[in-house]
């Protein structure tokens, strides 16, 4: 169980979560990306409206 950085909301990660996973919030729906497992750790997933290159 880790928590939204956005929110603070509770993500259920599932165990066998690799980093570089991207995961919904269901409290706010931002897109986050889980950074690492050891410990869990989530950070805000880059906007794909923003910046995925043009
Ligand atoms: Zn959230």
């Amino acid at each position: 169980m880790s928590e939204c950085p956005i929110c603070a909301a509770e993500i259920n990660v599932a165990p066998d979560a690799m980093a570089g996973e991207l995961l919904v919030c269901d409290d706010c729906g931002a897109e986050l990306e889980l950074t690492g497992t050891e410990p869990v750790e989530l950070a805000e997933a880059p906007s794909a409206e923003e910046d995925w290159g043009q």
